[in-house]
């Protein structure tokens, strides 16, 4: 590229980026290393910084730098420049090929935010000069940053050298996790607790800090097993995130997640054809199966229902927050008739479209509400995406007057919307009901299709100044039994995440229950809250055993960490010495830290589950590991694999040797974790108290639900009470445990209405929306999550006399987290009643800018994914195994499919690997995944799965297993944890040329 044409872009990116940079430059540091600006330049930006302050010190640095010579080298003295100065965030902004990702930038955006929250306990708590001095040991900070500190802690104390050190922090790259790390070892635990916060929680989360996200550390001390996550792409939006799965694909961020079970729901690439949804139609008949033979209930609604409706009635967009239990949806469907039946008398085409966030709540909806009272009149029609429908989406449409199915549905379709095509578009409706719409918010589907309402909205002003016509925009309802706080701890922030709900959905108000508020109370019961803590000060051989092996293992490579054995902060530790062990190629190390997280993992399940769960963890673990090492391959008797080195020997034996002991402690019930015990009393208690009672168990992981579930079948004392249990886990995948499908579940739920089952133990998937029986104890074993949750678990204790029952060991913090929950849904209703309070003027002049601000955000986000797309060419990329650092294959030999499945189409690539059978994983099927996993030759690496594609066997790589090294002016090798990291597209797969050629038949 000519040096011209790299200044234009230079000057370029300090224009996009500009607000941005300011934010990130110290200019005195940058200023030493720019002897080609002339003195007076100099004084100039050092004068407006000291009068006017950093941020218009790096306005005027960036304005002479523009105005600068263009002689050769110039900006890149600026790039080097700004490096050398500790400006590596700015230096980012300004370089087009390390321009940081939407992902990485709303990362560090809420990381700076957390910051800002928490500032006042940060400055008041801290111990300034040991944190400052460890950010310089970590590598965050430069010495100049902490003389900086020093400076202003001797001369102005330590609040404002803390104030000092929090300003120049979150000017650096990627500090997010260090600073947390800083914190850590500086004795600040409890800081670093508050800034990672604690609100979500997920059976198929990571707690990997390598994202560096306050989102990925939510739910940072609770125990958590199932860390490893097949998935490519993540549901991690939402301000609290639930188990990813099937039910939500419609949700998240990246909406062609298309998990292979609802394909035509979730995938973008196929909606333009036949959408394959599944429809049930009007004259279904299932109500009557249902005992709904009578011919039409009386849609009547109860005075605080009626209370909640009003404003919708007369036209008005809202929101109608109810708890659950209030009748939520029976008030959607008195406004969808109502609307219909004004729109018939004033003979107007009138359309209601009913969006939902998970499958299930589809037919649900259908089924129980809206057919029942409904079809008389109008033509009723329900769409989800897991069978066939051949008539497209805008046609049905077209035909029928109330359409309810997920949001991804209608999204597809208006993203495949072209000017001539007859497609469907926001104004073909008249109403649209937003279904749990507390998920209108950042990058979320329901927020995309508002976001095109609210672009309408903004050009119909426009067109109105102009005397043009107006594009016809249906009203909008949206329903919610808890909108949250969106984590907020302060009540303005609380304010501001209600406005911006009100805000993305266009609401005039909203609504809750006032004037009838006492018949309400009467129609929702609160249940009975207790709280049953363990107290975990007993014996536990079982861990000191493992601890003791764990100890044996560091001293053998060397590692040593500085939090507790069996905590979050050590499995984030381990995550993070693997990683770097693999990129620095040093293997023993890695090796080392792989195992070490396996012990950690076993004594996080000893802390929850049985002794046995975690025994079983650990020895599945090495059965698979001596398979993989003996492995052969399929056709000829090629000797064994791996040499297994040193390492390996180590490990292996040293497990063996411990064996059979934790065999034996495993077998004593007397030392198993006391948490359990009285999971047991509570549930001996609350199923002899009632006579038919229905209990639900939640739990984090899915293995906790399962081994739960096991624990329960084998205590033949159970059985005497009469508790009949299952599992109800989601519908995802994940690598170390079968998901249940849409039907498995569905049928689970039947049998607990009908008694056949009466304790579900199930993972957060059964929290919101599944219309599940309602409950007289419902106890959440170890888990809090956030308030949203909270008040949704909550209200499935729905019985007369009813238990809401946590259960947590004293030290977890579970407890201290339920009252922060508690405290936050106080916080919302004050803030929801503030917002109601608010002078209408100020209301909406509040909500417009927000509008305007959320538009502007996506159109940014648009522009960067643009240009990130062309950042790096796949021939610039290889492969490398993560274990042995043999070379696999080049970014050119890997094509995509499905949007997510990324293949080797390398050729003779099956030289390289073998191919096993997965035995853990064998109940698993997928689509497409076959149990066969494929490991590398040399040295037993697992690298992906076969997957059959339309008849054809393909090698499916797992971007985790390789170290990427990038071959740009230098060698960079790196680590991804999800192909979509990746600054590259690669292109989707071509099948044509796959395909065998037919005289081979
Ligand atoms: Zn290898």
């Amino acid at each position: 590229m000519s040096e011209e044409c790299r200044d234009e872009r230079f000057l370029y990116m300090i224009s996009c980026f500009r607000p941005r940079l300011k934010r990130c430059i110290r200019v005195q540091p940058v200023l030493d290393w720019l002897p080609s600006l002339s003195a007076e330049e100099k004084d100039k930006v050092r004068a407006a910084a000291l009068q006017r302050g950093e941020v218009e010190g790096a306005e005027e640095l960036l304005c002479a730098v523009e105005r600068g010579r263009r002689d050769p080298g110039w900006f890149t003295e600026f790039l080097l420049a700004l490096k050398k100065g500790g400006c590596d965030l700015a230096a980012c902004y300004v370089n087009p090929s390390q321009l940081p990702s939407p992902q990485e930038e709303d990362d560090h955006d809420l990381c700076v935010h957390l910051v800002q929250l928490l500032h006042g306990t940060l400055v008041d708590n801290m111990q300034t000069r040991q944190v400052a001095e460890k950010c310089l040991e970590l590598g965050i900070s430069q010495e100049e940053d902490l003389v900086g500190i020093e400076t202003v802690i001797e001369s102005r104390g330590n609040r404002d050298g803390a104030r000092e050190l929090l300003s120049r922090i979150v000017q650096k790259k990627d500090w997010f996790s260090q600073f947390l790390v800083a914190l850590r070892e500086t004795q600040h635990e409890s800081l670093a607790d508050d800034l990672s916060g604690n609100t979500g929680g997920t059976e198929d989360k990571d707690y990997e800090l390598k994202n560096n996200t306050g989102k990925k550390t939510e739910a940072a001390s609770q125990p958590v097993y199932v860390t490893e996550d097949l998935k490519q792409q993540e549901n991690l939006d939402d301000s609290f995130v639930r188990e990813s799965s099937v039910l939500e694909t419609s949700v998240g961020k990246n909406s062609v997640i298309s998990e292979s079970v609802a394909v035509g729901d979730a995938s973008v690439s196929n909606s333009n054809e036949n959408l394959g949804q599944s429809s049930t139609t009007s004259d279904s008949g299932e109500d009557e199966a249902e005992g709904r033979a009578s011919p039409e209930p009386d849609l009547t609604l109860r005075d605080y229902q009626m209370e909640v409706a009003k404003p919708a009635l007369n036209g008005e967009n809202i929101i109608i927050c109810l708890p659950t239990g209030s009748g939520k949806t029976r008030v959607a469907v008195y406004i969808t008739k109502d609307h219909l039946d004004k729109k018939r008398k004033a003979s107007e085409q009138g359309k209601v479209i009913v969006l939902v966030n998970k499958v299930p709540l589809v037919e649900q909806h259908l089924r129980k509400e809206f057919n029942p009272f409904l079809k008389r009149w109008y033509q009723v029609i329900g769409l989800s995406g897991d069978s066939e429908l051949r008539i497209s989406f805008p046609e049905v449409v077209k035909r029928y007057d109330v359409i309810i199915c997920t949001a991804q549905i209608l999204e597809n379709s208006l993203l495949n919307a072209t000017e001539e095509d007859e497609s469907v578009r926001l104004s073909d409706f008249s109403l649209i009901i937003i279904d749990e719409c507390h998920h209108t918010q950042k990058e979320g589907v329901y927020n995309n299709i508002m976001r095109r309402y609210l672009k309408e909205k903004i050009k119909n002003r426009k067109q109105a100044k102009e005397n043009k016509p107006l594009i016809p925009q249906p009203q909008i309802l949206g329903l919610t039994a808890s909108p949250g706080v969106g984590g907020a701890r302060s009540n303005s922030k609380a304010e501001e995440h209600i406005l911006k709900i009100c805000a993305n959905l266009d609401a005039c108000r909203i609504m809750t229950v006032k004037e009838h508020a006492s018949q309400l109370k009467n129609q929702v019961k609160e249940p009975f809250k207790k709280t049953v803590i363990a107290d975990d000060k007993r014996r536990d051989p079982f861990r000191e055993r493992i601890i003791e092996i764990m100890q044996d293992i560091q001293k053998y490579c060397q590692l040593y960490p500085k939090s507790e054995f069996g905590s979050q902060p050590y499995e984030q530790w381990v995550i993070r010495e693997e990683r770097r062990a693999a990129k620095e190629e040093k293997r023993k190390e890695r090796v080392c830290a792989e195992h070490l997280k396996k012990y950690n993992d076993a004594l996080q399940i000893n802390d929850t589950i049985r002794m046995v769960d975690a025994y079983n963890h650990l020895n599945n673990f090495y059965k698979e590991l001596k398979r993989r090492k003996t492995a052969e391959s399929d056709d000829d008797e090629e000797p064994l694999v791996s040499k297994q080195d040193e390492t390996d020997e180590f490990l292996m034996r040293l497990f063996h040797a411990k064996k059979k002991q934790l065999k034996e402690l495993a077998r004593k019930p007397e030392y198993d974790n006391e948490k359990l015990m009285k999971l047991r009393n509570t549930l001996m208690e609350e199923f002899t108290k009632t006579e038919e009672p229905r209990g639900i168990i939640f739990t984090k992981t899915r293995q906790s639900a399962l081994a739960l579930y096991h624990w329960i079948m084998d205590n033949p004392k159970f059985e005497e009470v009469g508790i009949k249990a299952h599992f109800l886990i989601g519908a995802g995948h994940n690598s170390e445990t079968k998901p249940m499908t849409q039907n498995e579940q569905r049928e689970v739920i039947d049998k607990f209405r009908g008694g056949s089952i009466n304790l579900l133990i199930a993972t957060t998937v059964a929290e919101e929306g599944l219309d599940i029986k309602e409950c007289n104890i419902v106890i959440r074993y170890g888990l809090v999550t956030n308030e949203i949750a909270m008040v949704q678990a909550r209200g499935r204790a729905r019985a007369d006399e009813s238990t809401y029952a946590l259960v947590a060991s004293s030290g977890s913090g579970a407890v201290e987290r339920e009252d922060v929950n508690i405290f936050r849904e106080n916080m919302m209703y004050k803030a929801i009643r503030r917002v109601q309070e608010m002078p209408p003027e100020e209301y909406l002049n509040k909500i417009q800018d927000f509008q305007l601000q959320s538009i502007v955000e996506k159109q940014m986000k648009a522009k960067r994914d643009q240009r990130k797309t062309y950042k790096k060419n796949p021939s610039l990329i290889t492969f490398l195994c993560k274990n042995c650092h043999k070379l696999i294959c080049s970014g050119e030999d890997i094509q995509v499919i499905e949007n997510m499945h990324h293949v080797s189409v390398k050729k003779d690539f099956q030289h390289l690997y073998h191919k096993r059978e997965n035995r853990t994983l064998q109940d698993k099927h997928a689509d497409y995944q076959t149990n066969v996993e494929i490991i590398c030759k040399d040295c037993g690496q697992v690298w992906g799965n076969m997957m059959v594609y339309r008849g054809l066997d393909l090698p499916c790589l797992k971007i985790r297993n390789f170290v990427v090294a990038f071959e740009d002016k230098k060698t960079t090798k790196e680590i991804f944890k999800k192909w979509g990291e990746l600054p590259i597209i690669f292109p989707d797969f071509d099948y044509a040329s796959h395909c065998p050629s037919s005289d081979e038949d």
